[in-house]
């Protein structure tokens, strides 16, 4: 009895296609997009050898007529199609492959409308002399098609993302996948020459490997098991070589000699083989790996090097470039990089792990990242002292759950492996390896030298950490030193400042005080005397008011002062003119004009526009201003006042009006144009500088300057001086310019408010 193949292979695959179908269900949850795609692939695989099987066994005739042979035929195409899908799924595809959707449903509906002949055409649909087009040739093309642009469009995107591939673990997985795709291939091609029994083996086969690359993801390494074939061949070939050779060398030799014989020739070949087969295999794999892979490393040498190269480092710069350039050169590394590990609270109560790039060999910082303490790459590199290959995360079932940002990170960084490094079994830090120069994959050997390295880098590291921190909280110091040391000249500023202020307002109350005392005395005699008369008395009444009020006028301005000091001038903003503010001043100083014979013009003050400011306040600017100009200027000279707008066609909050006070006075020198602003800056003894026959006498304990700033800053403004030089017998004069914003944007809010106001100092 013969056995029927046909039957054989068709009802076998069925079981075994339900089989794995029904195991990968039970193992393995659905989540995963491919093996969801692979499980549809078994069952529909399933159901077409079920199908098969039927049909042979002449079972099917429950099923509507010719239905089978007509689901045969497209079967193979569904499969392949399916094929398609599973391929783009395992090679991790994500974009939805519209196009090859489109391929799939176009081609299957073709066959189905001329295999099912679903538009009811006729059966010939062109016959000419002996040559005609059916229906069934044009199905069994657009089948043929259809199938071969799929099985074709596996082998392409499979050769594309091999080449894109960098990852020699994700190069060896998409290795294997040709291999099933050509034996799923080669079984449909005997399906379709009628090679039932054989086909279905093949597809079969086929689907087996399509399983156990999906479901393996430790796959062996292809290259490895290549240069290991590769040695024990040459191996085979040179000991036949050798064999033959010694024992023809033997043979001609010792052919002669007596009790030669070929037995004891061989034996002797054979035996000095022996001795040599073990150290020249070892010395062929060396060769081969060197050949294939260019890279062998003494672990030993390596770890020596390495320890006494980073042993000694405190910067945490060198540390990287010198840990990850030796690593590099030893293990032929295209890039690595060194990241920090600090652990973090947040205030979701979730803890997170801010990996910081250290520069490394390129001189620039990798890309710092963040890990969530939840994650599953920042669990496994926590916990797990081992090293965690970017392959894991991207295909292991236990990595599935890291957040998207996490994995965008770790794929942009573009590298192998990560390292991690512990100091008293805190994870510290990780060392990040890229590909190696020669494409090969990181072997177990690799990983275990790289966690030797990681532990010899914990101890620099934390000792780089530390001086870091140390260095950090050093110019923290000094900058904390530095602030100090201004701070305490401020304060020493201060301190000069506040008995300056005593000295000065001490020796100017002084005078008041005297002619008071001096005043009230004489009253005092003459009432006893009898010798008052009521002329006296009024000179004298007179003489102590006057007294009183210029003390009245120095306890303002040391107030003035201290309030400009303490940056808390208080204003009362209306709309006033900058005119009127002048005049006021102008009124204050009409006697000294007159007395010192000195000319006033005002000039342009009048067409300025109306301006939001303290009116009262301006006025004392500007009287400081004129009463210097009187003072420094010798009797007849002339004082000038101009004004002008700035920003003329600008929005009202845009413009600002310029006063200039000049005079040809004795003028001031360059060096000093800034210092008279200070406090109590006076140039020179104070009683000289009133120029002139007529002696002048004002505010100034050198604070008139120093208020009218104040005033002008307040408001937003500037006040500066220009001269070409002090010399009082030339007198080149000298000018005070005064800018200010028509509509100072802190003082419109507030209008006529009183408000404090602090000011910008310059
Ligand atoms: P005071 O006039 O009381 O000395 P100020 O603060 O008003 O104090 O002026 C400081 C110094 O600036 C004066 O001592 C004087 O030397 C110089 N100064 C001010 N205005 C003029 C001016 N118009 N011409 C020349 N020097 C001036």
């Amino acid at each position: 009895m013969s056995v029927d193949w046909r039957l054989v292979s068709t009802a076998g695959g069925a079981i075994l296609y339900l089989l794995f179908a029904g195991i990968i269900l039970a193992r393995h949850a659905l989540q995963e997009r491919t093996i969801r795609w692979l499980v549809l692939y078994l069952a529909v695989s399933f159901l077409w050898a079920l199908g098969q099987t039927l049909a042979r066994l002449n079972w099917s005739t429950f099923l509507p007529d010719g239905l089978l042979a007509q689901t045969a035929s497209c079967g193979v195409l569904i499969l392949s199609c399916l094929l398609l899908h599973l391929s783009r799924s395992f090679l991790r595809l994500e974009r939805a492959g519209l196009g090859w959707w489109a391929l799939c449903l176009v081609s299957v509906a073709a066959v189905a409308v001329f295999d099912a002949n679903l538009s009811i055409l006729p059966s010939a649909l062109w016959a000419n002399q002996g040559w005609d087009i059916d229906r069934q040739r044009l199905a069994f093309g657009a089948l043929v098609v259809g199938w071969g642009l799929c099985v074709g469009g596996s082998t392409f995107l499979t050769a594309k993302v091999y080449r894109d591939s960098r990852q020699p673990l994700h190069r060896n997985r998409i290795m294997y996948w040709p291999l099933g795709l050509v034996f799923t291939a080669a079984g449909d091609v005997l399906l379709f020459s009628d090679h039932m029994g054989l086909g279905n083996g093949f597809r079969l086969v086929g689907t087996l490997i399509a399983v156990y690359v999906v479901l393996t993801y430790r796959l062996p390494d292809v290259r490895q098991m290549i240069r290991r074939i590769v040695s024990y061949l040459v191996i085979a070939f040179l000991a036949a070589g050798i064999y033959t050779a010694g024992f023809i060398a033997i043979d001609y030799v010792f052919q002669t000699a007596p009790g030669y014989s070929p037995l004891l020739a061989g034996a002797v070949t054979a035996l000095v083989l022996a001795i040599l087969f073990q150290p020249l295999l070892r010395l062929i794999q060396q060769l081969v790996n060197r050949l294939s892979s260019g890279s062998a490393y003494d672990p030993g040498r390596a770890l020596r090097e390495y320890s006494l190269s980073i042993s000694n480092i405190l910067d945490l710069d060198r540390l990287a470039t010198v840990a990850v350039g030796l690593i590099s050169q030893t293990m032929e590394i295209r890039r690595g990089a060194l990241f920090l590990v600090h652990h973090e609270k947040e205030g979701d109560g979730g803890d997170i792990f801010h990996l910081q790039g250290v520069r490394g060999m390129e001189g620039k910082e990798p890309r710092s990242g963040i890990l969530s303490a939840r994650s599953p790459v920042a669990n496994c590199l926590r916990r797990e002292h081992q090293p965690l290959t970017q392959y894991d995360i991207d295909l292991l079932p236990r990595f599935r759950e890291t957040a998207a940002d996490e994995r965008a990170w770790l794929t942009s960084l573009g590298m192998d492996v990560y390292v991690p490094i512990y100091a008293k079994g805190e994870w510290i830090g990780l060392l990040a390896l890229g590909p190696k120069a020669s494409g090969n994959r990181y072997y177990d050997d690799d990983l275990a030298l790289l966690s030797t390295l990681a532990d010899q880098t914990a101890v620099a590291l934390e000792n780089a950490r530390l001086f870091d921190d140390l260095k950090a909280r050093n110019e923290e110091n000094e900058g904390l030193n530095k602030e100090l040391t201004v701070a305490n000249r401020e304060l020493a500023r201060l301190d000069q400042a506040k008995s300056d202020f005593i000295n000065v307002a001490s020796h100017e109350l002084r005078t008041p005080l005297t002619q008071m005392r001096g005043y009230a005395e004489m009253l005092y005699e003459m009432c006893h005397d009898d010798s008052l008369t009521p002329d006296l008395t009024s000179q004298m009444t007179g003489g102590i008011s006057r007294a009183t009020q210029r003390l009245e006028e120095i306890i303002d301005t040391m107030f003035d002062v201290s309030q400009i000091d303490t940056e808390t001038l208080a204003l009362e903003p209306s709309v006033t003119s900058v005119e009127m503010a002048v005049s006021g001043a102008v009124k204050n100083w009409a006697t000294a004009l007159e007395q010192r014979g000195q000319a006033l013009i005002v000039e342009g003050l009048t067409e300025m526009p109306p301006i939001t400011a303290d009116g009262k306040r301006l006025q004392q600017a500007f009287s400081h201003l004129i009463q210097n100009a009187i003072k420094y200027t010798p009797d007849g000279g002339q004082i000038r006042i101009t004004g002008r707008l700035l920003g003329q066609g600008m929005s009202p909050q845009e413009q600002s009006v310029e006063v200039v006070v000049a005079d040809t006075g004795i003028g001031i020198a360059s060096d000093d144009l800034e210092r008279i602003f200070e406090k109590f800056y006076r140039v020179g003894d104070v009683m000289l500088h009133s120029t002139g026959k007529t002696k002048f006498k004002g505010a100034g304990p050198g604070l008139g300057l120093t208020i009218a700033r104040g005033i002008v800053q307040a408001h937003g403004g500037r006040l500066w001086a220009e001269s070409p030089g002090h010399d009082e017998e030339t007198c080149p004069g000298s000018e005070f310019h005064v800018v200010l914003p028509v509509q100072p944007r802190h003082l419109q809010a507030m209008d006529s408010t009183v408000f404090m106001t602090s000011m910008r100092r310059g």
